[in-house]
């Protein structure tokens, strides 16, 4: 049946007569990718690392080529642009543009986070939404992917500013989502406050009290232990990487970057199981406490960042510890490595660092956190590397859980969601570890990637050309 859709834009280089793919069409189809996306290169990088990692099984399985998954994967199904009006408090007009990527609902209604940053563009938001796509798959949760936000500041924002962009943002999202359709969650600079402002938007708007946001507070139907869980997530699956190698976090020194949501429950999880957490940091620097922090320290942090919205150098301040202005953590000698901030944070050189400083594992809390050239070399020096999608996949896996409970109309409790979080962080390891097996070690990209692939894979070609 696959035979119907053959196309020519790869079997004419990728296939040789018998059928089998030429190692060579790997170039023909990524140069293709870029072409048909000029610019975009965070979303080039995150297509090349996918298909890098499905290529072998490509030319095992040719129904995929023949039906040129590839290039229908790749291509986002819808992407929406909008213009988002606000006044500031003092009544100037500001003009920001608002986005959303609904990239594939193969497996389920198009679900991910809304990003609120200066830097957001359509590059970052394709990858992002890419990226997701896969991360969903591999939760085993039936959710599509998607992505989107504005290019809108949050720093140093109202209160009141606030919830003006984000009720304007939703006047126009509003008609494109719905609890089958689309899901939006936060990301960065969007959290429980600004979701709050968004899903009352909606239901103004909609006259409907649905599942169509997750990340919602528990009083407006949001799951509980949703804030903690990409950071509690994170750990899980550390954790279980560890474990099949013989080791655990009991004692181990952990470098964490960032300071928002994902790094402080990532923290707060280390701290559980026995780790020593000695670094945070924030967009101006980066605190180093040799000592730990403790729960105390945790409390303030958060009070800190999600109540006062101040800088973390004020941690350093109060705890009488060394404050790393400007700098990351990357030269923090530490036994695991997990960067919560953004995308692109470690480069290659950062890497270096870390493994000559005693770094045996990595696992990004962040999306893409590490850079391509980084990546190499944790891979070259055996390091445990977990990829954010696999690794934070927990976060999203619990906005799933959110929009069960949301059409159930009932709420489960903290710990029957917490039991839920780990199984399914255990079986992502576990997916990884059957697709990235190899000689003599794990290679949880590649093993991420298949597994992420094959279920959407198979979807789409069940379901026609769609
Ligand atoms: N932004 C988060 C992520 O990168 C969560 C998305 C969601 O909960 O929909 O996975």
């Amino acid at each position: 049946m696959e035979d119907k859709f053959k196309t020519n834009i790869l079997d004419k280089s990728a296939l040789k007569t018998n059928g089998t793919v030429n190692y060579n069409s790997i170039g023909t189809f990524l140069t293709r990718v870029k072409e048909k996306n000029p610019g975009e290169i965070e979303f080039y990088e995150a297509v090349k690392e996918v298909i890098d990692s499905v290529w072998e099984l490509l030319e095992r399985h040719p129904k995929y080529l023949h039906s040129n998954i590839l290039e229908r994967l790749t291509e986002p199904e819808r992407v929406i642009m909008f213009r988002v009006p606000w006044t500031d408090d003092q009544g100037h007009v500001h003009i920001n543009r608002g986005y959303r990527v609904e990239f594939n609902s193969a497996i389920g209604p198009y679900k991910g986070g809304l990003r609120f940053h200066p830097s957001v563009n359509l590059d970052i938001l394709k990858f992002l939404a890419f990226e997701q796509t896969f991360k969903n798959s591999l939760t085993t949760l039936p959710i599509g992917g998607a992505k989107g936000g504005a290019d809108f500041d949050p720093k140093g924002k109202s209160e009141a500013e606030i919830m003006r962009f984000c009720q304007s943002f939703m006047t126009e999202l509003y008609r494109y989502i719905g609890p089958a359709t689309d899901i939006p969650a936060g990301d960065i600079g969007v959290s429980r406050r600004e979701i709050g402002y968004l899903f009352g938007q909606y239901k103004r708007l909609s006259n409907e009290f649905n599942g169509v946001m997750t990340g919602k507070g528990a009083e407006s139907g949001g799951s509980l232990l949703r804030p903690e869980a990409t950071g509690y997530g994170l750990v899980y699956f550390v954790n279980e990487m560890l474990q099949a190698h013989n080791k655990s976090l009991e004692g181990q020194t952990v470098a964490i970057s960032g300071s928002g949501n994902v790094a402080q429950f990532a923290a707060e999880k280390s701290l559980h199981l026995g780790g020593k957490v000695v670094s945070l940091s924030d967009s101006d620097g980066t605190i180093y406490d040799p000592k730990g922090l403790d729960e105390e320290k945790l409390t303030f942090v958060k009070h800190l960042k999600n109540e006062k919205r101040g800088r973390i150098s004020e941690y350093a301040k109060k705890y009488d510890v060394t404050y790393l202005e400007n700098q990351t953590a990357w030269n923090i000698p530490c036994d695991i490595a997990l960067p919560c901030a953004t995308e692109n944070e470690i480069d290659e050189q950062d890497a270096i660092a870390l493994v000559e400083n005693g770094c045996r594992c990595v696992a990004e809390g962040a999306n893409k956190p590490c850079q391509p050239g980084a990546v190499q070399v944790f891979l070259k020096n055996d390091l445990l590397f977990g990829p954010g999608k696999a690794a934070n996949a927990g976060g999203v896996a619990v906005s799933q859980l959110e929009m069960a409970q949301n059409s159930m109309h009932t709420q489960w409790s903290r710990a029957e969601v917490d039991i839920k979080l780990q199984e399914i962080m255990s079986n992502i390891h576990s997916k990884c570890i059957t697709h990235g097996e190899a000689d003599r070690s794990i290679n949880y990209i590649k093993g991420a990637n298949i597994a992420g692939f094959i279920k959407v894979a198979d979807a789409m070609l069940q379901q026609g050309l769609v």
